[in-house]
């Protein structure tokens, strides 16, 4: 059988779905099935407002959903919605909950489409149109959700027809490979690519690459890569330092566990700008395809809770928090926020990009409160770049996630064992709460949120006490 998620994993990569379909028992189920599940409860959902704004169409009765289309090769496809036409004709509806149609890796939507028109051909149907249904990005929720404002249905005949050709052969190598019995499985082709592109079964099918290797080193493609993998050379001991940028050789240098490599001039110059008291701040956010709120769109990054430990010079630790009991706009968390931060102080996070985001949006979104949060994006300072340049210990691994660099540098605080352990199960747990009618179940929930948000800033604190730790005296 090929399913259209089959077929679009094949389009990604070929032997990842050969190891899925052969050899189940060794596949790890990784971030491409988590990805195309969040896309499937996601469109699940918009299904429902298609379904809704159908039925007030004038040819709803020739509409229906989820039919199957299956084909003696083994082509499955289960198409969104179709109509019939008049002269025995379809039309195709693929449902997403994208706010535009995506035409590229790793979810080409028109490919999608494509592979459900080939098959319900195939299977005797005649396709007259092919539409892409989206979300209207420009829509903005103002009470009960509008179907008519909130969906797009992009006619996308003439773009998906145009690839039928293409698709065809596509498909037959993707049934041609599925019956192959056995496939080269010593390597892969991602050896010559970034880690970015690995998928989770890179490990199996490059058993000896060391656990700390080449692709710990950021930005590391092309020719430079290639020339690594030529010569056989996938352990950091193997490189030499005049080989690398100055961005990937303190990986190099920090490749043997006992010796973390250490710039303290680095580290200097990042506590050198910092002014006391310290705020070191992180937002918890709801991500929806649906906006839950009014005044917010489709996809669209809602913040509902933060954490906040305030350092004194003299040492004193505070702590002030915030979690949203329903869904609402960001103001009261803003509020609380202002009556939180003074008017100096460095404001620390770790990965200033997404917290700025926010503050940016924040600002857009209440005027009034304008002037604090963009004085907010100014004293913000990132402590994760002190992992990049400044301290860089291989048991990172390359990566600079605070959940990488917490259990090297803090080994006695841990997100482990936490109801609530990271931003996806934070989104999801507030989600649950704001539904939840058991107040027992709905209170723990609550101080799991508390307790996970509370963390992530602590955490803060002890790498960065750690950090200067480092400096201090030298
Ligand atoms: S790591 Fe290997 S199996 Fe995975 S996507 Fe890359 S080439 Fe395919």
């Amino acid at each position: 059988m090929l399913s259209k998620t089959d077929f679009i994993q094949y389009l990604n990569c070929p032997k990842s779905l050969w190891l899925k379909q052969h050899k189940p028992e060794v596949y790890p189920e990784g971030e491409f099935s988590d990805f195309a599940q969040k896309l499937a409860e996601e469109g699940y959902q918009v299904e429902g407002y298609v379904r809704q704004l159908v039925q007030g169409w004038p040819d709803a009765a020739s509409c229906s959903f989820q039919d199957v289309f299956e084909t003696n090769e083994g082509l499955h496809a289960r198409v969104d919605m179709l109509r019939e036409n008049e002269d025995g004709t379809i039309d195709i509806f693929e449902i997403k909950s994208s706010t535009s149609v995506k035409d590229g890796n790793p979810h080409n939507q028109l490919k999608d489409a494509a592979f459900q028109t080939i098959a319900a051909t195939r299977a005797g149907r005649g396709i007259r149109n092919i539409f892409i249904v989206h979300l209207n990005k420009d829509y903005t929720r103002d009470g009960e959700i509008d179907p008519g404002e909130l969906l797009v249905f992009a006619d996308e005949t003439v773009r998906v027809k145009g690839l039928l050709d293409e698709t065809e052969q596509e498909i037959t190598e993707a049934l041609s490979l599925l019956n192959e019995a056995a496939i080269d499985e010593r390597s892969c082709n991602c050896l010559n690519l970034s880690r970015s592109h690995h998928c989770d079964s890179f490990d199996y099918f490059n058993p000896g690459i060391p656990e700390y290797s080449i692709y710990s080193l950021p930005r590391l493609f092309g020719r430079k890569l290639e020339k690594f993998v030529a010569e056989g050379r996938f352990g950091l001991e193997q490189i030499e330092l005049e080989e690398v940028s100055r961005l990937q050789q303190p990986i190099v240098r920090a490749s043997n566990v006992e010796n973390p490599f250490i710039d303290i001039a680095d580290i200097k110059n990042f506590i050198g700008v910092l002014a006391y008291p310290l705020y070191f701040l992180d937002y918890e956010t709801y991500l929806s395809a649906i906006p839950i709120v009014n005044g917010t769109g489709p996809q669209q990054q809602l913040p509902f809770q933060f954490s906040l430990h305030i350092l004194h010079e003299d040492g004193r630790l505070d702590h002030i928090e915030y979690l949203a009991d329903r869904p609402e706009l960001p103001r009261h968390l803003v509020k609380a926020l202002e009556g939180a931060i003074g008017a100096n102080g460095s404001i620390i996070t770790w990965n200033k990009t997404f917290e700025n985001a926010r503050n940016n949006e924040m600002a857009n979104a209440f005027p009034e409160n304008r002037d604090f949060l963009l004085g907010l994006v100014e004293r913000t300072v990132d402590l994760m770049d002190v992992f990049k340049t400044g301290y860089v210990d291989i048991r990172f691994n390359g990566s600079t996630s605070i959940k990488k660099v917490l259990p090297v540098v803090v080994p006695d605080l841990s997100y482990e064992g936490m109801e609530i352990g990271d931003g996806t199960a934070a989104m999801d747990g507030w989600n649950k709460m704001i539904n939840e009618t058991d107040r027992e179940k709905q209170a723990r929930l609550r101080r799991a949120l508390l307790e996970y948000c509370k963390l992530d800033t602590l955490a803060m604190v002890r790498i960065f006490q750690f950090v200067e730790g480092l400096v201090k005296g030298d």
